[in-house]
């Protein structure tokens, strides 16, 4: 099987999420895209403004619109406080999937972010990586000089595959920010998330 992890704060899921796990199930023919909601996520410490029951309970809604997706628990808050690091979560999956290949699937704004990730080198031994394009990040950075200063190894940079055809102009901050205007966000939010956040009374 081939299986992606998708990390992120979900908060909220949005269709741009879903158009970039959709784009990468299709391109790199996966049989699972695993959304994984962070219980700390460990380069936006200053939290996030739901509870990760809100964010999986809503990320679990956005799965069911296509039958690759499964929203997944793995990145729950540690019980010992420390933020979830995506190298410890697909240590994990590696070993309860010995046999799959497994994707770690970015867009291109998280990817430029890898030299603050922990352990990126790690990172790239643990799985192929799918960066997807994200308008205002240009993937033409990868060369720049600071993720040269993490010294890939060709193996390692060979397991980088990017997929530029994705032009989805859609984040959840600003997705917040309409929602606490008052805006509904139907253009940007499956039904199902939008009936969520209404009924939970989210981003108020
Ligand atoms: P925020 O605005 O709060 O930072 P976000 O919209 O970036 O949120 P996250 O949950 O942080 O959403 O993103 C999870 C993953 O999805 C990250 O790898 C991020 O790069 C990617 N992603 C989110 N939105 C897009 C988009 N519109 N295009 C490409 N990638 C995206």
């Amino acid at each position: 099987m081939r299986i992606a992890l998708f990390g992120g704060t979900f908060d909220p899921p949005h269709l741009g999420h879903l158009a970039i796990a959709r784009a990468a199930a299709e391109a790199f023919q996966l049989d699972t895209v695993l959304f994984a909601p962070a219980g700390r996520q460990p380069l936006k410490l200053d939290g996030s403004p739901s509870s990760f029951t809100d964010r999986l309970a809503m990320t679990t809604l956005a799965c069911k619109q296509d039958k690759r997706f499964r929203a997944s628990a793995i990145d729950a808050p540690r019980s010992d406080g420390l933020p979830n690091y995506t190298a410890d979560t697909l240590a994990s999956l590696r070993r309860a999937l010995p046999e799959d290949t497994l994707f770690n699937l970015v867009g291109a704004d998280s990817f430029l972010d890898l030299p603050r990730w922990h352990e990126p080198n790690r990172l790239l031994e643990l799985a192929e990586w799918i960066v997807v394009s994200r308008p205002g990040f240009s993937l033409a950075d990868f060369s720049r000089e600071d993720l040269s200063s993490l010294h890939l190894t060709p193996h390692q940079q060979s397991r980088v595959h990017l997929l530029t055809t994705v032009h989805e102009d859609i984040s959840a901050t600003v997705l917040r920010q309409r929602l606490q205007a008052g805006e509904s966000c139907t253009d940007a939010l499956p039904s199902a998330v939008s009936t969520y956040i209404h009924t939970h009374h989210l981003y108020h």
